[in-house]
């Protein structure tokens, strides 16, 4: 089996003196990754493009006992500039690459994943200020369009459309928004308002580069990733600790 693809490259590592492996998400085959015997040398092979946030070409074949996958020959596409020198931008794109290894790739939606990755990055890459929240959104994002999307638009349990009130409650672990008047008794949830649910909705329907800075104002923000961060926990199992993500 021999293929050729885009990738982005999440992570390198190096292993004995001159070979390297590189884990990347392809745009047909997901995330995987791959050995470059002889990559820390051979520039001619692999031009020096096998660094994370790299969008390159990548070509990869079966070992012969089908046991590991052996790169070929990458070039590069699409480098940052922003992003490797501004701390700030590269611990954003980090932390997403971490959640896409964490959450992993479903074979049937590399495409989706693929597209929304290099589209954040480009995000990263572009924006004139980075929110906070971004990598939070960028997570909602994903679990979202691998069908851990939560109701935001209409009350499960009256039918009315959200918000109705000023206030509506996001009820973490049924995985949807109600309105207030539909709350049950006693029943956790974390109150949304207006603003906070009308962020969550725009990161949930919008792609990230129609997340234009300034538009969501900070203190929305702030709400809208404590909500995220407690449904990504709940849904998808993971929490951010300590610089990576931890099963819960
Ligand atoms: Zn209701």
């Amino acid at each position: 089996m021999q293929w050729s693809d885009e990738a982005l490259v999440l992570r390198v590592g190096k292993f004995r003196e001159a070979d390297i492996w590189v884990r990347f998400v392809s745009r047909r085959h997901g995330m995987l990754t791959a050995f470059a015997f002889g990559g820390s040398r051979s520039r001619r092979r692999f031009t020096g493009c096998l660094d994370a946030f790299n969008r390159i070409r990548v070509s990869v074949a079966a070992s012969r006992d089908g046991r590991f996958l052996n790169m070929q020959e990458a070039t590069l596409l699409e480098g940052p500039v922003h992003i490797r020198r501004d701390w700030r931008r590269q611990g954003v794109a980090a932390n997403c690459m971490r959640f896409v290894e964490a959450f992993g790739v479903p074979p049937d939606s590399s495409s989706a994943c693929y597209d929304m990755l290099a589209e954040m990055l480009r995000v990263i890459e572009d924006a004139s200020a980075i929110p906070a929240a971004l990598p939070v959104f960028f997570r909602f994002k994903l679990a979202s369009e691998q069908g851990y999307a939560p109701e935001l638009a209409v009350c499960p349990r009256c039918g009315s459309p959200m918000p109705g009130a000023a206030r509506t409650y996001f009820l973490v672990q049924e995985g949807t928004a109600c309105c207030a008047g539909c709350r049950a008794e006693g029943e956790s949830g974390m109150m949304l308002d207006r603003e906070t649910l009308d962020v969550l909705r725009k990161v949930k329907e919008k792609s990230p580069l129609e997340w234009r800075a300034g538009e969501f104002s900070p203190e929305a923000s702030r709400q809208a990733a404590r909500a995220i961060d407690a449904f990504v926990r709940y849904h998808v199992g993971l929490e951010w600790s300590d610089g990576r993500f931890r099963a819960m």
